[in-house]
């Protein structure tokens, strides 16, 4: 695969490339080779000021511009993420590793936000009473924030952050971007297709940074709200950073996603299901499932009879390798942290059924690759159970009955997402009804919600009030005000001094 030089990256505030000048920079690195493919400059706390000051400044006129005008440029912005769908993959796959038809259907994902964003005028219209009291009229109205901020993990740069900045513009508010420092260049093309599809200047700004940027978007007086998507740790801190600076925070973090196989599962469904969401992107997806319960010795069998020679058998190499199944993990340090927890899991006692450490893929030898990974009869207590390992490791829990593998789903302590699989109506209205998880498949492994419905887990996957996307990302990016008036103002009401009633 051919390589490009390293470039050196800028950041994107008030419309513009703007060069860093903290001196402070980061490798990106194409996670197929191993080769830095370009310099990721880290913002400074005036940098991100610079960045919060031009949003502060777009703001009036972008919120004063009637919502069907904005949207108009979000239809061509659509439009425009769909002639520029294969480039934007293509700049996802060189930094992230995912294979292309991966990266293209997460483009796709994030513009079907912006699509959604398109009709937010209608969901923008508030409510109307005539005569609340006599001649007094109420009205109740959602208006933008103002500046929001948006933080973003490395394992969807395209999608995750069109979870945010589409519907926050389309409320009227202006925003800051800080994508993950691992793979920000799809970030700032965005941005840059934004401004062509006729965005003003300052309405959208990317600010590429490490933690120094995230405390000042989390401290700085100016920015109303922030939206932030990674793992557990930083969600809370952020969470608790920024409520405790007065602003409104949606943090989601990270999960463990449980797909509880009854006995009456299909099982080649099963076993297709569980392929593609425990090894599809390497496992680095938010809803990738990595908990099996199988329930019954019996189920538990012939699911790992069935996946051994399905995982043995992946197809993984460099993003653009014809026919490739899985690429490469982010990084190197990402690729060591995988590999230490399938160290782990062995010396857990956990029975390794499939073992990726070893894969030698000639061509990609300085690559971050790893082969797929099966573990059987894994335990409630173990590291490998307990936490998140986002690398292409499949688990499988083998529960006695339904309750108990209820029991594991509603223990663990994130929420994200749960799949049952079965073809018995009753469990699977059951499992729909108890589990403590936010978005729930039955029969399908990866329940991610269309972007007119809302996104977001429980427990300790969400911290926050606010789903993202959706009815809930329009709550999230607005403000309810409710305007009570009388007319004709000649008629005179005269003081009272209870509180008003309707007579
Ligand atoms: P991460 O938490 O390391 O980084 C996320 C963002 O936080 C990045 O922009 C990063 O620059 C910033 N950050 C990192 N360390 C920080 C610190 N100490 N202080 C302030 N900011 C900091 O997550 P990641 O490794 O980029 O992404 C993977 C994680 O994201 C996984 O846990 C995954 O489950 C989670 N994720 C969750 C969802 C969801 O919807 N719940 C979706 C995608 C990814």
């Amino acid at each position: 695969m051919a390589s490009d030089a390293p470039k050196t990256l800028h950041h994107f505030i008030g419309g513009k490339k703007v060069a860093g000048e903290s001196n402070r920079f980061g490798d990106v690195f194409n996670p197929a080779t191993g080769e830095v493919w370009a310099r990721a400059p880290y913002a400074s706390t005036h940098e991100v000021r610079r960045a919060v000051e031009a949003a502060k400044a777009a703001f009036p006129g972008w919120s004063g511009t009637p919502p069907a005008q904005r949207a108009r440029i979000l239809f061509r912005y659509r439009d425009l993420l769909e002639t520029h769908k294969d480039e934007l993959a293509r700049i996802v796959s060189t930094e992230h590793g995912k294979t292309l038809d991966d990266a293209k259907g997460s483009v796709q994902r994030g513009a079907e936000v912006v699509e959604f964003a398109c009709g937010i005028p209608q969901m923008l219209k508030g409510e109307h009473n005539e005569n609340v009291a006599q001649n007094v009229d109420s009205h109740s109205l959602r208006q933008p924030l103002g500046v929001c901020a948006g933080i973003t993990p490395f394992n969807f740069p395209a999608m995750v952050p069109m979870w945010m900045y589409p519907v926050a513009l389309a409320c009227g508010n202006t925003f800051v971007l800080k994508p993950s420092e691992r793979d920000p260049s799809c970030s700032l093309r965005l941005a840059e297709l934004a401004m062509e599809a006729g965005l003003p200047p300052g309405v959208l700004n990317v600010v590429i940074g490490d933690k120094e940027a995230v405390d000042a978007l989390l401290q700085d007086p100016d920015v109303e709200a922030i939206s932030f998507v990674g793992s557990t740790p930083i969600a809370e801190y952020v969470y608790k950073t920024g409520t405790s600076h007065g602003k409104r925070v949606q943090a989601l973090g990270g999960a463990k996603n449980h797909m509880v196989v009854m006995p009456d599962a299909d099982m080649e469904q099963t076993v297709d299901a569980l392929m593609g969401s425990a090894y599809g992107s390497a496992g680095e997806r938010c809803m990738a499932i990595s908990v099996a319960v199988a329930v019954g010795d019996q189920t538990a069998d012939e699911l790992v009879n069935r996946l051994k020679p399905r995982v043995t058998a992946l197809k993984i190499g460099a993003f653009d390798d014809e026919g490739v199944e899985m690429g490469p993990l982010v990084t190197e340090a990402h690729l060591g942290k995988v590999k230490g927890y399938v160290d782990h899991g062995v010396e857990e006692g956990a029975d390794l059924v499939v073992d990726g450490r070893g894969l030698n893929l000639e061509g990609h030898e300085n690559g971050y690759f790893i082969g797929g990974c099966l573990f059987d009869k894994v335990r409630p207590e173990m590291k490998i159970y307990k936490e998140e390992i986002f690398g292409p490791v499949l688990s499988v829990v083998r529960a006695k009955d339904y309750e108990e593998a209820l029991h594991l789903v509603n223990e663990h302590e994130y929420g994200n997402g749960a799949a049952i699989f079965t073809r018995d109506g009753d469990a699977a209205r059951d499992f729909t009804t108890r589990t403590k998880i936010g978005m729930i498949g039955v029969n399908v492994p990866i329940p991610v919600p269309a972007a007119y419905h809302s996104f977001g887990g429980w427990k300790r996957s969400l911290f926050g009030d606010h789903f993202m996307h959706g009815p809930e990302g329009v709550r999230f990016y607005t403000r309810l005000k409710t305007i009570t008036s009388r007319w004709p103002s000649g008629i005179r009401a005269g003081a009272d001094f209870s509180i008003p009633q309707t007579r």
